[in-house]
């Protein structure tokens, strides 16, 4: 397969199961391998190029993706959950890896990463500009609304345009703003870390999330980061067929791959 979103980790920072945690999710996930949820990592591949966005864990491995090139990886924020699976990357035998972040509050541990590179190479950049990638891609981060400083992405491959927004809760004005502006959108990669019942300054629930993707209108739309702290994934799946404002809305699992119509 060519051109495909392949989500390694569609969990939260706490993972599902979450350590000794008894709630419904957790008890189903381990007895069933497919409930299992890791940290944000999400390998986009188009044609011959791998662009990773987050890597909150070092999940290329446990998908026998030990060997590929990895041509760029974008980090949105510096919250440990979409990161630190770069630390195990820093071995790499790969001449570099290019590393973009938008290089605002920055932890103390991607703060280590930046001083000490091994084969990173960071980048940093602003907001709402242009990053052309090569002539077919370009990548434009945008501001999301979390408890730090967090990009979200604006992603064009060819006509292809995707939209990749966790960490967040709804989207400030101004990025909401220009994704209207765009001729169209594919597809919306969106946090959903709660359901219905949880409100959140920093997260979406489930009812923000679907709020977002009825204001864009993509053609599809992956309902992603999902905390443990959920009703079950039945009641998740029948609530999206329930209120879902597009056709095509579907729920993230570990594993899934997303093919491209390019
Ligand atoms: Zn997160
Ligand atoms: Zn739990
Ligand atoms: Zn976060």
């Amino acid at each position: 397969m060519k051109n495909y979103l392949h989500i390694l980790g569609s969990g939260s920072a706490q993972t599902t199961p979450c350590h000794k945690c008894k709630c419904k999710n957790c008890r189903e996930a381990r007895k069933n391998q497919k409930y299992r949820r890791d940290c944000s990592a999400y390998l986009f591949r188009f044609d011959d190029i791998n662009l990773l966005i987050d890597y909150g864990a070092h999940l290329l491995n446990k998908y026998g993706l030990d060997d590929i090139n990895i041509d760029y990886i974008f980090i949105s924020h510096a919250h440990s959950d979409h990161f630190k699976g770069l630390f195990p990357l820093s071995w790499t035998r790969q001449e570099k890896i290019p590393i973009y972040y938008s290089g605002e509050d920055l932890s103390g541990a991607f703060k280590d990463l930046l001083e000490n590179p091994k084969r990173e190479h960071f980048i940093k950049c602003p907001v709402y500009q242009i990053i052309n990638l090569n002539k077919s891609l370009e990548i434009t981060p945008i501001l999301l609304n979390h408890n730090i400083y967090t990009t979200g992405f604006f992603i064009k491959f060819n006509d292809y345009s995707i939209v990749y927004l966790l960490d967040t809760k709804g989207l400030p004005k101004k990025s909401m703003d220009f994704l209207k502006n765009q001729k169209k959108i594919d597809l919306v990669l969106i946090d959903s870390n709660y359901g219905p019942q949880i409100n959140s300054n920093s997260h979406n629930n489930i009812n923000d999330a679907l709020e977002v993707v009825g204001r864009l209108e993509p053609k599809n739309a992956i309902l992603t980061h999902i905390s443990h702290k959920n009703p079950p994934i039945k009641f998740l799946q029948d609530y999206i067929n329930n209120n879902k404002p597009i056709q095509n809305v579907f729920l993230a699992f570990d594993g899934l791959k997303f093919k491209f119509k390019v």
